[in-house]
């Protein structure tokens, strides 16, 4: 019988890779070839050009690391930039490819244990996934047969689990997954019978492999460097990769070992590698539950430090939980689970197996997806086609289902009826009269905790039974999933480094916004070397631009361009999401009437090895400015930030990662997302650290204002300038930087009210705008200008003066400074 709903669910892991069945309102695991209900994300293709997938190929990565391929979900949606040459293959493979080969290991397994065929799945992706990522996971699906691939975060995924048969309302879990690649925090609400995330946080690079290579970096490798002639002995040298390669995978076997033990535990390796002198060399080394434990520790902190961030940002302290649920083996350290219930004060829930548990959920929300019917195109002659409409899982115990009967042979439905029997219960819905349309409608029956299926009965007037198509139908009573939301902001990144938000976070999909900006820059039509740039950022670094993520840009060549946009032309910028997620961006230039539109190629960029360096430089003196300024502040909100900096191992994981990243490209992309964190970690104590600034800039500007309403001003002015003092103690007080910077600019525009009818205040603005002739726009137009400004301040003119003034200062650039920061845009919101 064809299948009515998808059914399979798959976990598509950085580690490791699952599929599970929908059985009812449970799941099934479906073993792999070896009986293991988990396959590892590896692929090795051999000299005969044949992929394997799974242990054997992980087991191979370890002795041949330049046959194999694993962890490529990490750099899923990078592009063909992420392709690699395996030994034996002549075309350089992308994670997309690599990742179709896990999923049509799946489907085999599925294949070989219950014979279907399948084309249809559910594949989990992290709630962190960006756009680009979550295309490449459904090119990945369509490579490998799979047409149908409705994507499901894996936080979700996971709470259904655990809750789908729940029959409490309101509740509030946070699904804590700490995987071999990925951590994700995700808070989850239940409310009147429907799941949804409502916040996460998480990091796509902050998982079990990096506590493996800190055992091998810290631990292993200085005891071989210690004991044996090996020069240049690291990670990134290409001379040493199977033994480091070698070395992790001891490594991690001694990490699952002691968390299970919490024992020490003594790692023999034979034969690591020859060293300088043609030795063997061997490592015999006893690693304790405390060098493990401190090891976790930063990692520990992050993840915690994660969950109270997406508990913060929704306004939720940790006792507003229900359930802490574990997801992920590197969920199973206990110092991970205890750092959790210390700092979160509540017990990490274990009842399903962390490693399955995603690919379980998977199935449960597969199980309640309908696929297209193909019923039409085979048709059976003398069988009447049933059309319905119905949901086929939900929260509703007496679900509505409608529908048409068509004929096979047009004859009129009057008199016919139809009626629904549970195969179990033998329940039945009564006979219900078609209208003579062959339309009907009404409620089923479902019992709670089992998957109801329900025969359909069609009955011509004499009241004889006829065979119809479909036979019978499935509904399951459970908690429905809610539409997935935007999951991170989206928006332009302007000249000036800020980010227009065109859709918020949380903004359910589909979505389209337009805003106007204004270009800053001359564009020469006809000509290549001129561009209009409009990068497309995902984030919430409104802010500043530079540090979202790029996910695209919107390119518009001076070639494509009918005539010259000079700088200041308006540009209408649209971004455009559908529920796939599926980005397409357009702009439309009114002075010459030109629509200019793209789908984005959604692709991630990712800075060199040498960027990257430069940028840590910097990084690091900005830090010891703040750290140096934060001495002498004694303020503790500084103080903490600070210490999360330290305390999470920012600076040196970035270390390691840029070591790492020399040889192997791999590492680049989260020696980057760490970067990011970095800089916001630093922003936002820079921007504590200003505090004091401001509210000395407050008090300056004050001063000056006070002098000249005391000198020029009249009553009202007086009055403007009284109720700023006031709120400027009150913001002062209440540490309200918004509120500060709002009274400083209105001081500011009372001195400039006052200013403003001074002529000797316009004759200052002339000669100081003088000394920025270089820098603008049209020297002749200036010239000229400052000529007519002279003229009018020599007869005395104030308001010509004013006019030459104001045209000269719209000639100087945006700042200078700020156009070449930030990820190069090229408009700027028009005001
Ligand atoms: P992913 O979601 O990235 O595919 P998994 O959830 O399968 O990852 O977790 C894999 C990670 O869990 C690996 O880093 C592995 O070393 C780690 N792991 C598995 N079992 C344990 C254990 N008992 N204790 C600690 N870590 C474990
Ligand atoms: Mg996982």
């Amino acid at each position: 019988m064809e299948r009515a709903t998808i059914d399979y669910g798959i976990d598509l892991g950085t580690t490791n890779s699952a599929i599970a069945f929908a059985d009812g309102v449970e799941a099934k695991v479906i073993p792999n070839r070896e009986g293991a209900s988990f396959t590892p994300s590896a692929v090795w293709l051999d000299r005969k050009n044949r992929m394997h997938v799974g242990r054997l190929a992980k087991e191979r990565a370890e002795s041949n690391p330049e046959e194999c391929a694993t962890e490529f979900k990490l750099r899923m949606g990078d592009g063909d930039r992420a392709a690699r040459t395996l030994r034996y293959t002549e075309q350089p493979v992308t994670p997309q490819t690599l990742s179709s080969e896990v999923l049509k290991q799946l489907r085999e397994d599925v294949r070989q244990n219950t014979g279907d065929e399948i084309n249809a799945a559910v594949i989990t992706v992290p709630a962190a996934f960006e756009l680009p990522q979550c295309e490449a996971t459904r090119m990945a699906g369509e490579l490998a047969g799979l047409s149908v691939t409705p994507l499901l975060q894996e936080p979700v995924a996971a709470a259904l689990a655990y809750g789908f048969q729940e029959e409490s309302d309101n509740l509030l879990w946070l699904i804590y997954d700490f995987g071999g690649g990925t951590f994700d925090a995700a808070i989850i609400q239940v409310r009147e019978g429907r799941i949804e995330v409502i916040n996460h946080a998480g990091d796509n690079n902050l998982g079990g492999k990096l506590i493996d290579w800190d055992i091998v970096n810290k631990r292993l490798a200085p005891q071989l460097t210690a004991s044996y002639r090996l020069s240049d002995f690291n990670r990134g040298n290409p001379r040493w990769r199977t033994a480091f390669a070698k070395l992790k995978q001891e490594a991690e076997k001694a990490k699952i070992e002691i968390s299970r033990t919490e024992q020490p535990y003594d790692l023999w390796i034979e034969n690591v590698c020859k060293d300088e002198s043609g030795n063997t060399v061997e490592l015999e080394i006893t690693l304790g539950s405390a060098d493990l434990e401190a090891i976790v520790k930063p990692y520990a902190t992050r993840s915690v430090n994660l969950c109270k961030e997406a508990l913060t940002e929704s306004s939720l302290a940790p006792r507003d939980l229900n359930r802490v649920v574990a997801v992920g083996g590197t969920s199973l350290l206990p110092w991970l689970r205890h750092s959790v219930e210390q700092e979160l004060g509540m017990q990490v829930d274990f009842s399903f197996d962390p490693i399955t548990i995603v690919a379980r959920g998977a199935a449960i929300f597969a199980g309640g997806q309908r696929l297209e019917q193909k019923s039409r195109a085979k048709t059976t002659p003398g069988v009447f086609q049933i059309e319905l409409e119905y949901d086929s899982q939900g929260a509703d115990t007496e679900p509505p289902i409608g529908g048409r009967v068509e004929t096979p042979d047009a004859t009129a439905l009057t008199g016919f009826s139809l009626q629904f029997v549970d195969v179990r219960t033998m329940w039945q819905s009564g006979k219900i009269k078609l209208g003579s349309n062959g339309v009907f409608i009404t409620n089923l029956h479902a019992d709670r905790g089992r998957r109801c299926e329900y025969e359909i009965e069609l009955f011509d007037p004499k009241g004889r039974r006829l065979k119809c198509e479909p036979e019978r139908i499935a509904y399951t009573n459970g908690l429905v999933v809610e539409e997935v939301p935007l999951i991170h902001s989206l928006g332009v990144a302007m000249a000036n480094n800020e980010m227009d938000v065109f859709l918020r976070k949380g903004t359910p999909l589909p979505a389209r916004h337009r805003s106007v900006h204004q270009t800053v820059s001359d564009v020469c039509g006809g000509q290549q070397s001129t561009l209009i740039n409009i990068p497309i950022v995902e984030g919430e670094s409104a802010r500043r631009a530079d540090r979202n993520r790029r996910i695209g840009v919107l390119s518009i060549s001076g070639k494509d361009i009918r005539r010259d946009v000079p700088s200041g032309s308006e540009i209408e910028i649209t971004l455009n999401i559908d529920p796939s997620r599926n980005v397409t961006s357009s702009a439309y230039i009114p002075v010459i009437d030109q629509e200019f539109e793209q789908p984005l190629k959604l692709e991630k960029t990712v800075s060199s090895v040498a960027q990257l360096r430069e940028e840590l430089e910097i990084q690091r003196r900005r830090l010891e400015e703040v750290q140096e300024t934060a001495r002498d502040l004694a303020d503790s909100k500084v103080q903490e930030m600070l210490k999360r900096i330290e305390c999470e191992a920012m600076v040196s994981q970035i270390e390691d990662l840029l070591a790492a990243a020399s040889q192997d490209e791999e590492s680049l992309s989260p020696c980057e997302n760490r970067m990011l964190d970095l800089m916001a970690a630093i922003d936002s104590a820079e921007d504590a650290v200003e505090w004091p600034a401001m509210v000395k800039k407050a008090g300056m500007v004050l001063d000056e204002a006070e002098s000249l309403v005391n000198r020029y001003g009249n009553l009202e002015t007086q009055q403007r300038l009284d109720r700023c003092k006031t709120e400027i103690r009150v913001a002062t007080h209440a540490n309200d930087a918004d509120m500060l910077s709002r009274r400083i600019n209105d001081l500011l525009a009372i001195g400039f009210g006052i200013l403003e009818h001074r002529p000797e205040w316009w004759v200052n603005c002339l000669q100081s705008l003088e000394e920025d002739l270089g820098k603008m726009r049209d020297a002749n137009l200036a010239n000229q200008l400052f000529i007519q400004g002279r003229r009018a301040m020599e007869n005395d003119n104030i308001e010509a003066l004013k006019a030459a003034v104001s045209q000269l200062i719209r000639l100087l650039p945006i700042d200078e400074r700020e156009k070449v920061r930030g990820w190069g845009g090229s408009t700027v919101r028009a005001s």
